[in-house]
């Protein structure tokens, strides 16, 4: 690296959601970095439940002023086993304010929370923004050399791979991913409907897999709906109005008349499990470092707190006068998120197979569990509070 202009304490790769908020936390944790990203808008109508401690982290990174009005607050969670099984578990309710809050978090469209974040990376100085992407990332003994489709070279102390699925740079940081098909697809869309949401968030539990209704302001609500990938094909194919009539009996007209708005997205389901989060110089946040079905609103809840635990390291780093990208600091970063990551995509993994099993068994333990969250007021209250963030964070 002979430009020194172009060196970095902290290049962030990738401008999703993660990775732009890895960059503003780094940034002002006192890094000297650069975002290497496309300037484009955000592609899918993908809406994201905030829960509580990613709307204070995004509030302490000045974004969250920014978007708030465009959010749904979320006070009453329920879960709704609409299986049609012979077993089948009873409705359990999460009300935020047996935990003694307002609401759990909020809704709110991925496109409106990039377009926020987006803002507040173009203030801070001390982000340099590369409109760009990654072809090559070489790490080497003191840096990590990075060539860019526009030939441009770059040089960082520390590579933030925060670039998805396919990661460029968990590649190059030689970590291999372990990936299992679902065999489900995820169909996401917005609604208008005739009664009011009310701040409640339903999730019916098919044996295809959940179909979510999520506040948005006003008489609107997301919707995920999880299916099997033919089935996800046939509703992706009817008309706007076939799929409203489709969406209001799956909600069992809960919200009224239903109308589908315009755009339509579908997004096939996996796990996926890297080896390991760090190495080489190369540190992974969000959808490199962790793939989870959408169950629980936990995929990029758990992708903030990995930006907001890695800042505080590097923010440790620095003070201490520490290479950032050395691996005693690599390896405090893969401590630090560790459970969180393992324990989460575990539960939900097999939350999401009861759901699927034909197994009596499974099917009966899984009506007990539910049956005993819903009945046993401190199982109930540590399940949303487990919901939330990690207790040992809070
Ligand atoms: C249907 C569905 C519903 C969901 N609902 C929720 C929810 O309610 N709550 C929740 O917490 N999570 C939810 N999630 C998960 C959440 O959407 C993801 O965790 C999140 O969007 C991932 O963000 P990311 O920034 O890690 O990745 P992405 O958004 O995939 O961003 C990666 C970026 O990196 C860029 N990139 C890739 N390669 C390069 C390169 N070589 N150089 C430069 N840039 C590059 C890409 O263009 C992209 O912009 C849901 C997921 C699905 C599928």
């Amino acid at each position: 690296m002979n430009d020194a202009s172009m060196t970095f304490d902290t290049v962030v790769v990738g401008g999703g959601p993660a990775g732009l908020t890895a960059a503003i936390a780094l940034a002002e944790a006192g890094a000297r970095t650069a975002l290497l990203a496309r300037h484009v808008p955000y592609a899918d109508n993908r809406t994201t439940a905030l829960l509580g401690a990613s709307v204070d982290l995004l509030d302490r990174l000045d974004v969250w002023r920014r978007c708030r009005e465009s959010a749904a607050p979320l006070k009453v969670m329920r879960l709704v086993d609409d299986t049609g099984r012979l077993i089948r578990a009873p409705e359990v309710r999460f009300v935020s304010e047996e935990i003694g809050l307002d609401q759990f978090g909020y809704n709110i469209d991925n496109r409106t929370l990039v377009a926020a974040l987006e803002a507040r990376a173009a203030e801070l100085p001390g982000l340099t923004r590369v409109d760009d992407e990654a072809t090559t990332v070489v790490p080497e003994d003191s840096v990590v050399a990075i060539v860019t489709r526009q030939d441009k070279t770059l040089g960082a102390r520390l590579v933030i791979g925060s670039d998805g699925r396919q990661s460029l740079c968990r590649d190059a940081a030689d970590i291999e991913v372990r990936r299992r098909d679902l065999h489900q697809a995820a169909l996401t869309f917005n609604i208008s409907h005739s009664r009011p949401h009310k701040n409640v968030s339903t999730e019916f539990h098919t044996p295809q897999g959940p179909c979510v209704f999520v506040p948005l302001p006003g008489n609107r609500c997301s919707v995920v709906w999880v299916a099997a990938p033919n089935e996800a094909e046939r509703l992706m194919a009817l008309s706007d109005e076939q799929l409203s009539e489709a969406v209001e009996k799956q909600s069992h007209s809960i919200l009224g008349r239903t109308n589908v708005e315009p755009g339509r997205h579908k997004f096939p389901l996996a796990i996926e499990r890297p080896t390991a989060i760090a190495r080489n110089r190369i540190a992974l946040v969000g959808e490199s470092a962790h793939v989870v079905p959408p169950i629980g609103a936990q995929g990029l809840n758990m992708g903030l707190r990995d930006a907001a635990d890695l800042a505080e390291i590097v923010r440790e780093a620095l003070g201490l006068g520490e290479d950032p990208g050395a691996a005693p600091v690599l390896q405090r970063y893969a401590a630090a998120r560790r459970s969180d990551i393992a324990s989460r995509t575990f539960a939900i993994d097999v939350a999401n197979r009861s759901l699927l099993s034909d197994l009596l068994p499974v099917q009966t333990a899984r009506a007990a569990g539910l049956h005993l969250i819903g009945a046993v007021g401190p199982l109930r209250r540590l399940a949303m509070r487990e919901g939330l963030a990690p207790s040992w964070r809070i």
